[in-house]
């Protein structure tokens, strides 16, 4: 049995979350979900990440003590575990006792290879990002770009980390796929930024006067860990890194990480500085990081001022779990940036949920039920059906292996007309008046068919995937990949009608 270990990243706790971290749950979930269905050993982390300046300014605006304000939004995404139907084995808190104790156990290490070093750190500091900023990346008036703002000159006492030793190890492991990046745009994006100059030491604490929230540096109390040890080390302390006996089971399992799954701006620190950490601590890398784009609202970036920020729960309150799946998965390229739209949302529901799937799955059912007494007939080979359809299997497979979502759902939606063409072609209705012992034969290539359909929907909509194999009366249970061979569907099943999968929105 191989294990799949796949993470998303952590979301910062100072805002709701929005539709770009529903887009980050649903591929992490589908691509769980398809690992499960091959029968791998699965585990799917994801979490939240608490600490920073601005979250510990966002407390203070609203007069919480912090760790309750942190414990209120953590549970917002927490929360969408049900809201997106997400099938997570671990949520891990950066602001948890668990979490803590391994990031203190790997800055250890780095510590005690050498790695870590005392210096001074003067630059532009800009809160809203965090972050110094160099002074090359200011805009013309010497402002920050993104807030518009003059960065503050701070001087301080640093730990830095030596990610220069590094670098050309990092830039081997990413030239020679042994860390695979996707898409591979993003692969030659990070290689350009390392380039000849390679990757430069990084700042690594701050002074505990200007970071009071966050994890402290061991053996120096008045140093606080920057964001990056205290952050990506949830990778490792999510599993287990700093446990011990049994609790440490899944980091022995599940280390190293088969695929972090991340946002394009944040591609350079899980590329470089968690590769390298991980190297100086001694830790294999993780074999891959899929990287994908920003979703965009109404043609517009999302932003709070020009009020297009769109809210995954109000979509799903009002046309369920599923349709917010599907768009994002179909509509949305999977590893680039795509749009959300209200318009488009209801016409991907009508036209590919609705009209095509829906009246699929209606059609042969009735049909059944007219023509066969409600039962599967009696098997056939699948002729005129069944090769297409292995093809569009294999099709299937190889975009999910290759992190193209997207493409695996226009397979399926392939599988699906091809069923509607395929009553369009043979007419039951039309038979049954003159040929009816053609009918059989027909109905159970389309019964098999949608059984196909049920089987690759599991990743993608697990619910709609469930009611559609309950209908044709095949096994809804334990749904694996394979068994997409052809005729597992008994003769004599019974089948039958339920509620309309996706009525239509009408607006
Ligand atoms: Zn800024």
């Amino acid at each position: 049995m191989n294990k799949f270990y796949l993470s998303t990243a952590i979301a910062y706790v100072n805002a709701a979350p929005h539709i770009g971290h529903a887009l980050e749950f649903v591929q992490a979930d589908a691509l769980t979900r398809y690992h499960r269905a091959k029968g791998d050993d699965v585990f799917f982390l994801t979490g939240t990440d608490e600490h920073g300046v601005k979250i510990f300014e966002a407390a203070q605006e609203k007069v919480m003590e912090i760790q309750a304000f942190v414990d209120m939004n953590a549970k917002q995404f927490e929360d969408l575990k049900g809201i997106l139907n997400l099938a997570y084995d671990g949520f891990v808190r950066t602001s948890s006792e668990h979490h803590k104790k391994g990031a203190k156990k790997i800055w250890t290490k780095m510590f005690e290879a050498g790695d870590i070093y005392k210096g001074t750190y003067k630059g532009n500091y800009c809160v809203g990002c965090e972050s110094f900023i160099p002074e090359k990346d200011l805009d013309g008036e010497g402002n920050c770009p993104m807030h518009k703002k003059k960065p503050k000159t701070l001087e301080e006492e640093n730990y830095f980390f030596k990610l220069s030793k590094y670098s050309d190890a990092i830039k081997k492991a990413i030239e020679s796929d042994k860390l695979l990046i996707l898409p591979e745009a993003r692969k030659n994006e990070m290689l350009n930024l390392i380039g000849d100059e390679g990757l430069k030491d990084v700042s690594f604490s701050r002074p505990k006067d200007v970071l009071p929230w966050g994890v402290s540096v061991p053996n120096d109390d008045s140093q606080v860990m920057y964001v990056w040890c205290d952050a990506l080390s949830n990778y490792i302390t999510g599993i287990g890194y700093a446990e011990e006996g049994e609790e440490a089971e899944t980091f022995k399992k599940f280390w190293p990480c088969d695929v972090h799954l991340i946002g394009k701006d944040i591609l350079r620190f899980h590329a470089g500085i968690w590769i390298g950490m991980l190297l100086s601590a001694g830790l294999e890398l993780p074999k891959a990081i899929y990287v994908h784009g920003f979703v965009t609202s109404e043609g517009q970036k999302m932003s709070k001022s020009l009020g297009n920020v769109v809210n995954p729960l109000e979509y799903v309150e009002k046309y369920g779990t599923e349709a917010m799946r599907y768009f994002l998965l179909k509509e949305i390229p999977t590893a680039d940036d795509g749009d959300f739209s209200h318009k488009r949302f209801l016409e991907i529901f009508n036209s590919e949920l609705a009209n095509s799937m829906g009246n699929l799955v209606n059609r042969v059912v009735m049909m059944t039920e007219r023509y066969c007494e409600g039962k599967v007939p009696a098997k056939t080979d699948g002729a005129g059906v069944y090769e297409q359809l292995m093809l569009s299997v294999e099709a299937y497979k190889a975009a999910f292996e290759r992190f193209d979502l997207k493409g695996a759902c226009e397979v399926l939606i392939g599988v699906v007309n091809l069923g509607n063409k395929y009553i369009d072609d043979k007419k039951p209705w039309a038979l049954a008046k003159e040929t009816p012992e053609l009918v059989p034969e027909i109905l159970y290539n389309l019964l098999e068919l949608l059984r196909f359909v049920g089987i690759l929907f599991s990743p993608i909509l697990p619910e709609c995937s469930v009611k559609i194999l309950k209908q044709i009366g095949a096994d809804s249970s334990d749904i694996k990949l394979d068994s997409l061979k052809w005729g597992a569907l008994e003769e004599g099943e019974n089948v039958q009608k339920a509620e309309v999968l996706f009525p239509r929105i009408e607006e």
